[in-house]
């Protein structure tokens, strides 16, 4: 059976592994012994029970696969290598190593930490959120919902939240966050950097006292592993991986390119590392049986939505031409945020 070796076991890896682990000999790099469906995070840090169904072992839904826990640090045209001196031979490569973060390695420290955090924020008085994005104001809205006593406050150096919703749901989302008695500062940054004493200064010289501070701002791409390899001309601007239009990287016609590392040009969303997996998927079926190059598919951009949770029942949600929000969206996404769908998906019960 020819070798397929998937690095990232997040949302595009897991699903491209899963899907041929009867095709070929598959391995899974990642660096952590699970999968975490990350648009949960936020009500796992306020819920415990939650973070139990959102961070599942890989080996849970992957029944013919080598998982490899482990860091991948170099690839050649043949093989891939991780930190633990593993050498993974290949005959097709996908790369979706996603955004950089840094996660335990085990299922079970990643609840302890979850756990560590609930307690966290259970004993803090005061709570800053630096950044008004989707994280910040689902993590405030979470906050809010399960500790109303608390006095949350957000920094936002935009002159609106969400900015990528219309000004008009952007204002919703405000307007509720006021009137969950959130303090809202825009056009402000904070640097949090080397606050010992829970005093923070904002751009403007106002001072935040806080208890707990969580910085929601975005992350680097994933792609730091890859600059000294055989890909380190395929990286383009801020260090996205450029993939032609079948999602193959481009100058390299074995490997695949896929989710948030990318290049595309739209926004990185969950269902968008889906789609690009399933494209992956198609394509290499094609050539594992020694399909012609012309049978592959190609990845089209499609019409986004975004769906931002307030708490658990309200939301904010922009369609391609119309944006609502309340309880339609919250209906749609905040009770739930997917979980269960997404556990479905692979395989496994809604609940633990
Ligand atoms: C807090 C948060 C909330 C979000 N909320 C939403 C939401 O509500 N709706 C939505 O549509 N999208 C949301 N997203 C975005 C969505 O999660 C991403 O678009 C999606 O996860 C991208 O999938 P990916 O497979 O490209 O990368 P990821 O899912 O980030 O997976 C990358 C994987 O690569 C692994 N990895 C990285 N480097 C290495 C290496 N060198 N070696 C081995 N393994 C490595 C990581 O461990 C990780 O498992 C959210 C993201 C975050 C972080």
């Amino acid at each position: 059976m020819r070798r397929v070796v998937v690095v990232g076991g997040g949302v595009a890896g897991s699903i491209v592994a899963q899907s041929l682990q009867f095709c070929a000999d598959v391995v899974l790099i990642d660096q952590k012994e699970y999968f975490e469906i990350a648009w949960g995070t936020s009500r796992a840090m306020v819920m415990p029970s939650f973070a139990e169904r959102i961070v599942i072992n890989h080996s849970d839904y992957l029944r013919n696969v080598k998982i490899v826990a482990s860091t991948a640090v170099d690839v050649t045209d043949t093989q891939v290598s991780t930190a633990d001196g593993q050498s993974l031979p290949y005959d097709y490569l996908v790369i979706a190593t996603g955004h950089k973060d840094f996660f335990p390695k085990t299922r079970e420290e990643r609840l302890g930490q979850y756990e560590a955090e609930y307690e966290k924020i259970k004993s803090a008085n005061s709570i800053l959120i630096v950044g008004g994005g989707p994280t910040g104001v689902e993590l405030a809205g979470e906050i809010v919902y399960d500790f109303p006593e608390k006095k949350v406050t957000m920094v936002h150096s935009g002159a609106r939240l969400l900015e990528f919703v219309d000004s008009k749901a952007s204002q919703k989302a405000l307007d509720w966050l006021i009137s969950k008695n959130v303090e809202v500062l825009l056009g402000q940054s904070v640097n949090v950097d080397g606050v010992s004493d829970g005093h923070f200064q904002t751009s403007k010289g106002e001072t935040i006292k806080a208890d707990r501070h969580y910085v929601c701002t975005g992350k680097p791409v994933g792609s730091s592993w890859l600059t000294e390899t055989v890909l380190k001309d395929s990286l383009g601007i801020h260090g996205r991986l450029m993939v032609d239009e079948h999602l193959r990287v481009r100058g390299h016609k074995n490997v695949f390119g896929i989710g948030d590392i990318t290049d595309v040009k739209e926004r990185k969303h969950r269902y968008i590392a889906q789609k690009h997996a399933q494209v992956a998927v198609k394509n290499l079926k094609v050539l594992l049986v020694g399909g012609k190059e012309s049978k592959m598919a190609k990845y089209k951009n499609f019409l986004e939505a975004t769906l931002v949770s307030l708490g658990r029942k309200e939301g904010v949600a922009q369609f391609p031409f119309v944006t609502i929000s309340g309880c339609i969206p919250g209906k749609i996404k905040s009770e739930d945020l997917f979980v269960s769908k997404t556990r479905k998906q692979l395989g496994l019960k809604p609940d633990c």
